[in-house]
């Protein structure tokens, strides 16, 4: 099946239900519809679908574009953009539904139910008793017009229902060739509910024509909805889209993907500080690969290279550990100046200095956050990692520790050390001041004949409670004076505390 037609051109959508946060799969979804318009110079719309009106709430529609914003996914038409097809809420599209409806009743391929809930839970448990398939009888299907007309006129509640003829439901899918459904196997579905509202496939039938959607790229949970909308599009003579269903998300051990295997909404990633670029990548590599070796792809890679045909047919892997790979790929390849413009609201949040000071020092910001940003692979990490220039030590690592007990007479070799740099901090320029730390340094260890190997733990120690750190130079060099020389002189705290 050809993914393109030449004449035509490509309209995609991503069509959310804000009910919740923006998830993983939602985000995955959204990201290759949006690869595929960008591939095809074709357009992306975003429809928001807000038809289950208990649910849906405007924070969740605010969280949802907060989502696709973080992931540089821009909308061509839909909500704050506009468009020729419009509006793009469903809510606010009841009369295109309703004229549907309207048309398939006349067409005699709907029918009003007035069966009620007793009814169906009766019949429904009568079902499962006798072992048969459960589903609706259709009990109103043949009812009399003149019958129906004296119960409509009565004020008896009715949903209209679509008739499900007999035959076969092809769905044309790109991904896993043509799909087919039996129709005996789908109940004659509900279109229209009670009160006058009507139901998710019935507007998405009516969306997806109305705004001349060519390809929806969707979730595989979707499909038995998907066989029931080809029905309705048949029914109402209306082109059907093209369909790439694609394979969900899965935890590990293949088991449904929930918050225990790490954040699933977007906006929790985003918290976190992972580099949006980063995040493309790892959504993309969730069933979608270009050949069997590369891993990295950057946006525009991505757009070059995506296509529905190699989207895999099986269930795709959330692995963080790549998540994490990938994350510290894209943060060093980021230019240290942008990381810091990123990470300093982050320590600004953390009450670690004010605006005001961040821009005052921000040449040893600059390198704070450049010595961390190697092996990093988000942006709150790097704020844990450098948190011990602005806060106090609360307790040191294990193997810190270890390392500072080891060595003999560390804590009055460091207190010694500590009033041989005072002098360093005077230095003004940071590069001159690196240099002043290393001179420092080297002639302390000649006048107390002791080794680097043997101070340098115990530095890294009481300075950051941790084993490994930056360079040792840069490290002191990078800390305000009054910390550093506390921190060197008071490592018996350390040693006597445990
Ligand atoms: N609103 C549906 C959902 O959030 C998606 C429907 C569709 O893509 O047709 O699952």
């Amino acid at each position: 099946m050809s993914e393109t037609n030449s004449n035509e051109g490509i309209r995609v959508r991503f069509a959310p239900s804000p009910t919740g946060y923006l998830h993983i799969g939602g985000a995955r979804t959204a990201l290759f519809n949006y690869l595929y318009a960008r591939r095809h110079g074709g357009t992306f719309v975003l429809r928001v679908e807000d038809t289950d009106r208990e649910r849906s709430t405007p924070e969740a529609v605010q969280a949802i574009f907060e989502g696709m914003r973080y992931l540089g996914l821009d909308w061509d038409e839909g909500p704050e953009k506009g468009g020729d097809y419009g509006p793009y809420f469903q809510s606010e599209r009841d009369s295109i539904y309703d004229e549907l409806v309207e048309s398939l009743l006349a067409k005699g391929k709907a029918y009003p139910c007035f069966c009620t809930r007793e009814r169906l839970d009766e019949l429904r448990a009568s079902q499962m008793e006798a072992k048969t398939r459960v589903g609706y009888d259709r009990l109103c299907r043949d009812l009399d017009p003149e019958e129906v007309k004296r119960r409509q006129e009565a004020g008896e509640p009715y949903v209209i229902r679509f008739k499900v003829e007999e035959g076969t439901v092809r769905i044309p899918d790109l991904i896993r060739g043509e799909v087919k459904f039996k129709n005996e196997e789908i109940d004659d579905f509900i279109i229209r509910r009670a009160d006058g509202t009507c139901v998710y496939n019935l507007a998405v039938v009516g969306d997806d024509s109305g705004m001349k959607i060519t390809h929806v790229i969707r979730g595989e949970d979707h499909l038995t909805n998907t066989a029931k909308q080809v029905l309705l599009f048949e029914a109402l003579d209306l082109p059907v889209p093209k369909y790439a269903h694609i394979p969900l998300i899965f935890g590990p051990k293949r088991q449904k993907l929930s918050k225990r295997h790490g954040a699933v909404s977007v906006t929790e990633y985003d918290e976190k500080g992972y580099l949006p670029e980063a995040m493309l990548n790892f959504l993309a590599r969730m069933g979608w690969s270009f050949d069997d070796k590369e891993e990295i792809f950057s946006h525009d890679d991505l757009i070059e290279k995506f296509s529905l045909e190699s989207i895999s047919k099986s269930g795709a892997m959330y692995d963080v550990k790549k998540l994490e790979h990938l994350g510290s790929h894209w943060m060093r390849l980021r230019p240290t100046e942008e990381v810091l413009e990123m990470v300093l609201p982050r320590l600004v949040a953390r009450s670690y200095l004010t605006e005001e000071q961040a821009q005052q020092d921000r040449e040893r910001l600059f390198h704070r956050v450049e010595l961390e940003k190697e092996r990093r692979s988000t942006l709150e990490e790097i704020c844990d990692n450098i948190a011990f220039y602005f806060c106090a030590i609360e307790e040191l690592e294990p193997k810190a520790l270890k390392s500072l007990k080891k060595q003999e007479g560390i804590a009055e070799l460091l207190s010694k050390f500590a009033s041989k740099i005072e002098s360093v901090f005077g230095e003004s320029d940071l590069q001159a001041r690196i240099k002043a730390v290393e001179n420092a340094l080297t002639a302390f260890l000649e006048e107390e004949d002791v080794s680097l190997k043997q101070l340098a733990p115990g530095i890294r120690a009481v300075l950051t409670g941790r084993p490994n750190t930056p360079p040792l130079f840069d490290l002191i060099a990078l800390m305000d004076q009054a910390p550093c020389l506390q921190r060197l002189s008071s490592a018996d705290q350390w040693l006597s505390e445990s």
